[in-house]
């Protein structure tokens, strides 16, 4: 990859943690903004004897003053403990299994404390030999485990989290807030600080990177420097990934209601061009750069305003939006070719999707549609006879003319296309066929006769100009 990071062994180290109680009366969490059933979920482990702690964004948000979106518990229960005492619940995942507890539809994820990774155990546990520190678990020879770097204690599982103020732990024994990283802290200051070297925790899991830039965007955060600095560095990182979870987090970051700010930073930070490389490489074409961003502002923008007034909102319309420059500039090359609009629009999307799917796993569900927004970009221009009619009638019309009206905002000129359209929907029977007439006339006054000449190698392409494809 070419990629060289700086790595100080020494900083690599975890400091053991050392725990800080804060008090209800110094925390202000109150029971009453709590989920029920995650405190009955948390009674229940304690009355059984084990330790349970809400930890991660539901703590955070609760001390910020914002609704968690969700609550996860961590206990020192096993999976099989945890499974033993809800009947309501199922063991799931395989390398590490956590438990869902399902009372509805609300579930709750409890995870049994986690250890750390392989080169962080060193520190904690020093006493194994390097071989057996590779191991997953370690049993003797009579099959007693010895040491299981799966499950760990509260220590270590405060140590394997990314920020500090995604590690602080409530329990309900005491009402009490325990803080192992000054994480309390650090939500005071308003700052994501990592847990442990920096770099290396990106190189352990890069989707790290993507998780600063959309906790900053979130909460309004800013990234402490030393937590910031590598970020540019190890956006190549993402390469590695895998494209389906890259899929998930692409969600995450673009429909939580604040798309457009972490679109910026991932644009600061080089990232956005690493998740989606044809888009970053259209925006770098100066003649269209500022067409293109403003477009994309807006599309995120409206996602986000939707998302904020629960409306629906679908991955297929922001894709069309975010690779729509990607598909432009391959468009235009094929055009200047000589290859037909149409055929020319169906080959450079298929080419910009597959090469997308490299990196983010898009589910058909949401391509196929994506594909038929930018088809009928092409079709809306078309509407003399019965076809604005059975364009009205197709299924992706208002996604389509959605688009069509998100690209005259950004600057397109396609004249008047997108008010004919708002108005021929909002239209009578009647006034739809004048719209449609008008179209007729000024079809004869301005086209010469001839208009059907069958060039397939024609300079100008025939129907709608390239700009406007
Ligand atoms: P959100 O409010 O968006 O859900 P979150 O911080 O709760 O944010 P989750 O994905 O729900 O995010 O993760 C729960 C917790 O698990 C995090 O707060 C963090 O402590 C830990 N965690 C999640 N992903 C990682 C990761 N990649 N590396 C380290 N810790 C992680
Ligand atoms: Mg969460």
């Amino acid at each position: 990859m070419g990629l060289r990071i700086s790595s100080s062994p020494t900083s690599s180290r975890p400091t053991p943690p050392h725990l800080h109680v804060i008090s209800r009366a110094e925390h202000g969490i109150s029971r009453q903004q709590i989920s029920p059933n995650c405190l009955k979920v948390l009674y229940a482990l304690n009355d059984a004897g084990y330790q349970a702690f809400i930890v991660g964004g539901g703590v955070r948000d609760l001390l910020l003053g914002l609704r968690p979106k969700d609550f996860d518990i961590a206990t020192n229960a096993t999976p099989e403990e945890i499974r033993a005492l809800f009947r309501n619940s199922r063991i799931i995942g395989r390398r590490f299994r956590i438990v869902h507890v399902h009372f509805g539809r609300e579930i709750l994820e409890v995870s049994t404390f986690r250890a750390l990774t392989h080169d962080q155990v060193e520190v904690v546990e020093g006493g194994l030999t390097k071989a057996e520190r590779h191991l997953d678990s370690v049993q003797s020879s009579d099959g007693m485990i010895l040491r299981d770097n799966v499950y760990g204690t509260i220590e270590e599982d405060v140590m394997r989290r990314d920020f500090t103020v995604n590690a602080l732990y409530y329990t309900v024994r005491n009402f009490e807030v325990h803080d192992y990283v000054d994480g309390l802290a650090d939500i005071d200051r308003r700052c994501l600080r990592m847990i442990g070297n920096p770099e290396q925790r990106y190189r352990e899991d890069p989707v790290r990177v993507l998780r600063a830039i959309r906790l900053a965007a979130k909460l309004n955060f800013s990234i402490e420097p030393v937590t910031e600095a590598p970020l540019r560095p190890c956006a190549q990182l993402l390469r590695s990934v895998p494209a389906a979870r890259l899929f998930d987090e692409f969600m995450k970051l673009f429909f939580a209601g604040v798309g457009e700010q972490t679109f910026e930073l991932l644009c600061h930070y080089g990232v956005f061009e690493v998740l989606f490389p044809a888009t970053g490489a259209a925006l770098a074409n100066p003649e269209r750069h500022e067409q293109y961003l403003k477009l994309l502002h807006l599309a995120f923008a409206n996602t986000d305003a939707r998302v904020n007034e629960d409306k629906s909102v679908t991955p297929a319309f922001l894709l069309a939006v975010i690779l729509w420059p990607a598909l432009q500039e391959r468009m235009k090359q094929m055009l200047a070719d000589g290859v037909p609009a149409v055929p020319a629009l169906q080959e450079a999307g298929l080419s910009v999707l597959m090469q997308q799917v490299e990196r983010i796993a898009i589910p058909k569900r949401f391509s196929v549609p994506m594909r038929e927004i930018w088809e009928l970009q092409l079709r809306l221009p078309n509407r003399r006879g019965k076809r604005a009619h059975q364009l009205l009638a197709n299924k992706r019309f208002r996604a389509a003319y959605d688009f069509l009206m998100l690209r005259e905002a950004s600057g397109e000129d396609l004249d008047g296309l997108g008010a004919w359209w708002t108005e021929f929907q909002q239209a009578d029977f009647q006034r739809q066929q004048e719209l449609i007439d008008t179209l007729d006339r000024r079809a004869t006054h301005s086209r010469p006769r001839k208009r059907r000449v069958r060039s397939r190698r024609g300079k100008a392409p025939q129907q709608p100009p390239v700009d406007n494809v």
